[in-house]
């Protein structure tokens, strides 16, 4: 039988545990598993190869983003990583203007001296990406919506590009969540995730992920890579993902909807030159959001950011003012953060100097927009 969604996210990979029928998954400690002294077996047999906690999240991982494997890292960096290292010397890549900082020190400092060309491009603008792909391209990644910017991509026409010139299409999901958008499903190859943030979604587990739209030698390539270099996600740390997956809607759908209060009325801020929403309709990347996410049901994500017309003095003051919301970075918790991102992402920042960044918690979203009204004076 075929399930919908949100029983696949309650379900997938969390069924009873067959030795003793525990409703709640086991989380299995051992590094190592008994086998058949003359090395013959096919199931678990060191913890960094594979262990039972870690499957039974990429199960639901891959079962939630509708692809046929996934592999799970021991963060967000960790999983960015082990793509991006399958690129091989002379070979090009394309990477958005606007991206997670992490993934721009990557591409500033580790690829260029592996030999990899890096091309920066804005990747909401499909017609600059057919031109950066012209030249021979092994790799376009994207990210939608875009951090700190909130830049929507318009994912199935990236990948029809990327194929059309022999490449894969990747694409960070962290912030739409598979609740919102399934990137494999418009065409991606990867699908790439921090599952430090909404999966895990309570601010204390960090973890990443890898979905691949088909098992094949490639996944298998960096399932291999990360047995060697070994950065799976701890047992402890995949139980409290898988855990955070069965909530994963409910949560998403009372963040989207605070967000879209708090958005609507920052919008009316005369102190606020621009809110970066795809769910406000002067957004430049609304239309496609609204075909791409579920804007039909008005959930365009719970990530915003805001340009201060006072520019950086402005904006570090409202972030000193704020209450409610805590001055912290990371993103897709319980708790409402605020951030000044250029002050945040050190020499690698290209945020505008009066931008800050919200992650929309799970509180009254009439509390949240009182402490933005206070902050903001
Ligand atoms: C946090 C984040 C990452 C990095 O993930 P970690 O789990 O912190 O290593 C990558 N991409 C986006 C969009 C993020 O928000």
């Amino acid at each position: 039988m075929t399930r919908k969604f949100d029983t696949l996210a309650v379900h997938a990979g969390a069924e009873p545990d067959a030795e003793t029928g525990a409703v709640a998954a086991p989380i299995h400690l051992s590094t190592t598993f008994r086998h058949d002294p003359d090395g013959g077996t096919d199931d678990f047999s060191y913890q960094r190869d594979d262990h039972p906690t870690q499957r039974r999240l990429e199960t639901a991982l891959a079962a939630l983003e509708c692809g046929e494997r996934a592999l799970a890292f021991a963060s967000g960096m960790g999983a960015i990583a082990a793509m991006l290292d399958t690129l091989q010397r002379g070979q090009r890549v394309v990477v958005p203007d606007d991206c997670y900082v992490g993934l721009r020190g990557y591409a500033t400092e580790v690829l260029p001296e592996r030999g990899i060309e890096v091309v920066v491009v804005d990747t909401a603008d499909l017609g600059a990406v057919r031109d950066a792909c012209k030249q021979g391209v092994a790799l376009v990644w994207a990210e939608s919506p875009s951090n700190p910017r909130l830049k929507v991509s318009d994912l199935a026409g990236l990948a029809r590009i990327a194929h059309t010139h022999g490449a894969r299409f990747a694409c960070d999901n962290t912030f739409a969540t598979p609740v919102l958008q399934r990137p494999l499903q418009l065409g991606a190859d990867v699908v790439m995730h921090s599952t430090s943030k909404y999966f895990g979604g309570h601010g204390d587990v960090l973890g990443g992920a890898l979905v691949f739209a088909r098992n094949d030698d490639f996944a298998e390539r960096i399932a291999a890579r990360r047995l060697l270099t070994g950065a799976i996600l701890a047992p402890f740390s995949a139980w409290l993902t898988l855990r955070g997956c069965r909530s994963l809607p409910a949560r998403m759908a009372l963040h989207c909807a605070n967000a879209c209060k708090v958005a609507g009325y920052l919008a009316t801020h005369p102190a606020i030159e621009r809110v970066n929403w795809p769910g406000l309709p002067n957004h430049p990347g609304h239309a496609i959001a609204k075909r791409q996410m579920r804007g039909d049901e008005g959930m365009f994500g719970a990530m915003l950011s805001i340009e201060l017309r006072g520019g950086f003095d402005a904006a570090v003051a409202v972030a000193r003012r704020s209450r409610l919301f805590t001055n912290a970075t990371s993103l897709g918790g319980c708790e409402s953060l605020i951030e000044h991102r250029a002050s945040a992402e050190g020499g690698h920042t290209r945020s505008p100097p009066g931008l800050l960044r919200l992650s929309i918690g799970l509180e009254d979203a009439g509390d949240l927009i009182a402490d933005l009204q206070q902050a903001l004076g």
